[in-house]
């Protein structure tokens, strides 16, 4: 039998007014050199100071970068500074950019990282999976998963809300990446993980449940998404690999990203696919439109800030997006008029 091995957080820590518990993080985990605080630019810096003044309190130094944007640049910055300072350990506080930044290049430099979320718009806050902008859109590469976590519940629910949005969006998703997963391992005998395949749907499931309780806006449903994201991130740890989390729904986000970059969040783009990825797998969309719509996430390439041809054209290149990656589009993917009938059945275009 081949060897399996999983990496995972050690520690996670979410609720109200967690970040100073960074410090005892810290000494929990023996870390005695420099500290690379990477933060975002804008609302992220007083959380990132708070952070910063926690670790001072330990007699460490603490190193800064701020970084604006997901793109190859910002990683070689971040890589060249963990270089410069010698630290041990790369603190990121911020949102997904920030984080998947600070995982790329901590990873790259060999020392680990704690993620500190600042708003819960995608599960790249938990997992080993970071996406970064190239040239050809965005690429998903294998990075590792934070050491710890810790996301407070007092900053995540300030942030805007169109962010706890797409992070239901990017979860409700995890409904067609395990059906195309299933697919891959039952047609091309992809290995295919139950424990993390289940892991993933029951994030799925709970925010169903749940949505309620998100739409309200409450504390105890932005804490169901904190925690349905974070176990996403656990299952790609356990898959080692995004395919738990990621499949035909998130080419078609991938693929709106390289044509219409820009045009609404990772997650918006996510839930739209999943409806019309829930049809092609003759599962239950309506419901998964449902969930959508009761949080008022985006269903519709109107809501997308799409014309219906944008979105038909980016059905039928979702497949060459990442053709490793076998899903239930197959390797031919779908013609111009099944895209537009799939779409128009859906009610995602008129
Ligand atoms: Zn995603």
């Amino acid at each position: 039998m081949s060897i399996h091995a999983i990496n995972l957080p050690r520690f996670v820590i979410v609720g109200s007014n967690v970040l100073p518990k960074v410090k005892e993080v810290l000494i929990r985990l023996s870390v005695k050199g420099d500290v690379l605080l990477v933060s975002g630019e804008t609302y992220t810096k007083e959380p990132a100071e708070l952070v910063k003044d926690s670790i001072e309190e330990l007699g460490l130094t603490v190193h800064t970068i701020g970084v604006k944007d997901a793109s190859e640049a910002s990683v070689g910055a971040v890589e060249c500074r963990i270089e410069e300072s010698g630290a041990s350990m790369v603190i990121s506080v911020g949102g997904g950019k920030t984080i998947d930044i600070a995982k790329l290049a901590s990873n790259k430099q060999n020392v680990p990282f704690i993620s500190v979320p600042t708003s819960a718009a995608h599960d790249g806050i938990s997992s080993p999976v970071a996406s970064v902008k190239t040239k050809n859109g965005s690429t998903s590469i294998m990075a590792q998963p934070p050491i710890a976590l810790l996301a407070d519940t007092d900053i995540i629910v300030k942030s805007p809300r169109r962010y706890i949005i797409s992070g239901v969006g990017d979860i409700v998703a995890k409904y067609t990446a395990v059906r195309d997963w299933g697919l891959a391992h039952r047609l091309r005998g992809e290995y295919y993980g139950e424990y993390s395949a289940s892991l993933a749907l029951m994030s799925a499931e709970l925010i169903t449940e749940n949505i309620d309780l998100v739409a309200r806006g409450l504390d105890a449903g932005i804490r169901v998404v904190i925690e349905a994201l974070i176990s996403c991130g656990y299952a790609m740890c356990i898959a080692g690999s995004s395919r738990p989390c990621s499949g035909s729904e998130h080419l078609f986000a991938h693929a709106l990203d390289k044509n219409c970059a820009g045009k609404a969040l990772h997650g918006e783009r996510c839930g739209v696919g999943t409806i019309m990825m829930m049809y092609l797998h003759g599962g239950d969309w309506k419901n998964v439109k449902n969930v959508l719509s009761r949080v008022g996430a985006p269903t519709t390439a109107k809501q997308l800030g799409l014309k219906d041809q944008q979105l038909v054209d980016a059905l039928t290149i979702a497949h060459t997006i990442r053709p490793e990656r076998y899903t239930i589009l197959g390797e031919k993917g779908i013609t111009p008029e099944a895209a537009e009938d799939l779409a128009r059945i859906t009610g995602v275009i008129d």
